[in-house]
């Protein structure tokens, strides 16, 4: 007689949600990975009924299960094309949960810990370290796994001047706001410490962003210093808690909320501002992550509600004097179209800058591949979804391609090295920031 497997208890509890498909199939050709593979285990469809038949009891959590659980991107992409309203990114928190309650737990922990545990500020010191020897970028083309993580390492860096204008290239958690090989910003930056102090901003610095991306913060508070903000700092925060969330360690993630929370709150900043949309839209997502405390649900709430991307704010601030004459691409990463629902926020900030020609590369609602970890993790099955873009890229001729989250940086940033095509990826903020120093330095040769 054969044993009753166990039931997934995260998936029962969410039996409303899977019940609400009614495999119409309408979300396929929304969904990357069945686009790149053709197997129906691979679409939301495919998953559903898998999820259906653990919590019949008639499939394990592990095996097949575990296999195209862990392919998903969490892209979410498959919700706004589903006419049922089925809330696939909820569902695969939960399967993500129960697989790693039972067997496996995806390639992905021990990753997880290394770059968001105790120990991440080694990691990371130990992965700048190897930028600046040049061997990443030696490395970025060598095969298999080995070549695609220093390809991603080697994209952390800015690969022009035109594409990021800061020197800075580690960590950081300095608030200046004028490096001293730029020329110097604004009249309105150059006066922003005697503004009015309100609205303030809170800036949430994360793991990777902290570790591999301060020039980017940098930049953030150059740009929203333009725009007429001031920072109050958030103590005590840290990961956002989005990898744990997708990796289904639900204790760690909600542990990292109630963290941020009590750090935001005691910054008494008006806004919780985000250059990474993926910890946007995890922030977006604690009310449900701490929906068992009604205290702290509420606490989420408040604190999901003054949550942004950094454009969005630009964009609704006192305007910039900025001018740069370059051809970009905007893709949107898939938490800025479908976490926090804002995928125009970046294109309005940017069209203050003078001169700048900008649009949407035609495949900006799909994924690039990035996904946290998952290039790291399904190097192959990444670099099929990333093709397309590579192809729009190479063909529309741009310097620049912006994305506001570290790992669409860094999967797109990797193909184009991998591939030696021209563009560079950088974020919005960057080329925000860069256009203020040109418009300076016009300004201050008398020659705009
Ligand atoms: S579109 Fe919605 S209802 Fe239709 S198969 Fe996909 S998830 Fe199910
Ligand atoms: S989240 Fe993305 S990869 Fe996963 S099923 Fe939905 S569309 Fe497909």
């Amino acid at each position: 007689m054969t044993a009753a497997l166990a039931r997934p208890a995260r998936l029962l509890d969410g039996r409303s949600d899977l019940a609400a498909c009614v495999h119409c199939g309408l979300c396929l050709p929304a969904c990357p990975t069945y686009q790149a593979t053709r197997d129906e285990n691979d679409s939301p469809r495919g998953r559903i009924h898998l999820m259906k038949l653990a919590v019949e009891g008639r499939l394990s959590t592990s095996g097949a299960f575990t296999h195209h659980i862990d392919r998903c991107l969490g892209c979410r992409a498959c919700e706004p094309a589903c006419p049922a309203g089925v809330r696939f990114g909820s569902l695969l928190e939960r399967a993500r949960e129960d697989r790693a309650a039972g067997e496996g737990g995806g390639g992905a922990r021990w990753l997880i810990g290394a770059f968001t545990g105790r120990t991440s500020p080694v990691a990371y010191a130990v992965l700048r370290a190897l930028r600046g020897s040049g061997a990443a970028v030696a490395g970025a083309r060598l095969p298999g796994r080995i070549g695609h993580a220093l390809a991603w390492l080697a994209a952390t860096a800015p690969r022009s001047r035109s594409a990021s204008p800061s020197t800075s290239s580690s960590s950081s958690t300095s608030h200046s706001t004028s490096p001293s090989t730029s020329p110097p910003l604004s009249p309105r930056a150059a006066a922003d410490e005697e503004m009015d102090p309100s609205p303030a901003y809170a800036l949430l610095e994360g793991c990777i962003m902290k570790g591999l991306f301060g020039r980017v913060h940098d930049a953030t508070r150059r740009v929203l210093g333009a725009s007429g903000y001031s920072e109050r700092p958030a103590a005590g925060q840290g990961c956002c808690g989005a990898l744990h969330a997708h990796a289904g360690l639900a204790d760690g993630a909600r542990h990292l909320a109630r963290r941020n929370i009590e750090a935001f709150e005691r910054s008494g900043a008006d806004w919780f501002v985000v250059n990474a949309a993926g910890c946007g839209a995890a922030i977006k997502e604690y009310p449900d992550w701490l929906a068992g405390s009604e205290e702290w649900r509420e606490r989420a709430e408040h604190v999901a509600s003054a949550t942004c991307d950094v454009t969005r704010l630009v964009a609704r601030g006192s305007g910039l004097n900025a001018e740069l004459k370059a051809a970009v691409a905007h893709d949107a990463p898939c938490h800025l179209s479908f976490g926090l629902r804002d995928d125009e926020a970046p294109l309005e900030a940017l069209s203050a800058v003078r001169g700048l020609e900008i649009e949407s590369l035609p495949s900006s609602d799909r994924c690039c591949g990035g996904a946290g970890l998952y290039a790291l993790v399904h190097p192959e099955l990444s670099g099929r979804i990333l093709e397309t873009k590579l192809r729009e890229i190479e063909e529309g001729e741009y310097d620049t391609v912006v994305t506001g989250n570290p790992g669409c940086m860094m999967q797109i940033g990797a193909g184009l090295r991998r591939e030696r095509l021209r563009a560079s990826a950088a974020h919005p903020v960057e080329i925000l920031d860069l256009g203020l120093r040109r418009a300076a330095a016009t300004a201050a040769t008398g020659t705009g």
